[in-house]
């Protein structure tokens, strides 16, 4: 088996970064063009604070879908799993993330799950506060407290570039009022849907969250930030449907729970034994990142960490 080293980890990005030639930039987000194409940056951090950097790893990009596991982490601390489950599902779902038909599907009354657009939207129609600053605010905190990075914060031109290009999450939303799934105000939970698409971070930033996760909610203070019962929750759900449609194919391929964004970041989490961050913006069809997964594939065989066994 291969030992994890920096050296290791700057072959391993060599070996990945022409995955990026099968995708493309997605050109919606400010400042994203084909001269980020083959941008690619990877950080693993191991439970006992150690950092292996490779690449790309200072690149600053929206952290996109990533941030719905943080927005379903504080859903399940204000609510619990019960009640959050009554709004959106837990099952996988094999079409594209930002699916409208599904919602109408024969029997479901609800998301098929939180990693699609739909149940991140319901989602944040949960988050307590008294308005969309103070709920925003309380992401936010959360955020750097996992992360340690005091300094994370909402790109204004992102976040105004998702209000302009929301049309769709729009939809969901009124579509979601109009059958009784969001019953705060959906001007507000989409509001708060944008912001926390528009937080920008880098490769460490996603490995914090992703060790956050491994560790099982304990800050790096040694503090317990979220019950460790609601993060198994939360990483269960990862792994079946964190790659929006292509979940399946990665439980196989890496089988450890990720979380993909359509600005080519990937959090992974290896329980008890790593989290890791990419940034790669090159994106295939189903939204994820082609060189990012070509790597968390060839991270997961060489260094032994897909959870059902060896290849
Ligand atoms: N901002 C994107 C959207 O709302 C995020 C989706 C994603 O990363 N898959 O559609």
């Amino acid at each position: 088996m291969t030992k994890l080293s920096t050296q290791y980890l700057e072959e391993a990005i060599e070996d990945s970064r022409p995955f990026a030639a099968n995708g493309s930039v997605n050109a919606a987000l400010p400042t994203f063009d084909d001269t980020m194409k083959e941008l690619l940056g990877v950080t693993i951090i191991t439970p006992d604070f150690k950092i292996y950097r490779a690449g790309d790893y200072n690149q600053y990009v929206p952290m996109q879908s990533t941030s719905k596991i943080i927005g379903l982490m504080l859903a399940l601390e204000d609510f619990g799993k019960e009640r959050v489950f009554q709004t959106v599902g837990m099952e996988p779902m094999g079409d594209f993330f930002n699916s409208i038909s599904t919602l109408e599907a024969p029997g479901s009354d609800k998301p098929f799950n939180p990693m699609i657009n739909a149940g991140a939207i319901s989602i944040a129609s949960l988050i307590k506060g008294q308005n969309v600053e103070n709920r925003f605010d309380r992401y936010l905190t959360f955020l750097r407290d996992i992360t340690e990075n005091d300094e994370l914060q909402m790109d204004e031109t992102v976040y105004k570039s998702e209000i302009a290009n929301g049309a769709r999450n729009r939809s969901l939303a009124y579509f979601m009022q109009s059958t009784g799934t969001i019953v705060t105000d959906v001007e507000e939970a989409l509001d708060l849907y944008f912001r926390m698409n528009s937080v920008m971070m880098c490769a460490e930033d996603l490995a914090r969250v992703g060790l956050f996760l491994a560790r099982g909610g304990i800050d790096p203070d040694g503090n317990t930030l979220i019950p460790a019962h609601h993060l198994r929750t939360v990483k269960a759900i990862m792994l079946t449907s964190g790659m929006y449609n292509a979940s399946g194919h990665y439980a196989v391929e890496v089988g450890f729970p990720c979380k993909s964004g359509v600005s080519g970041t990937i959090i992974g989490s290896v329980p008890g034994v790593m989290g890791i961050g990419v940034v790669a913006p090159a994106i295939d069809d189903k939204g994820n990142s082609t060189a990012g997964g070509a790597l968390i594939k060839k991270l997961s065989k060489d260094l032994n960490l897909n959870m059902f066994g060896i290849e």
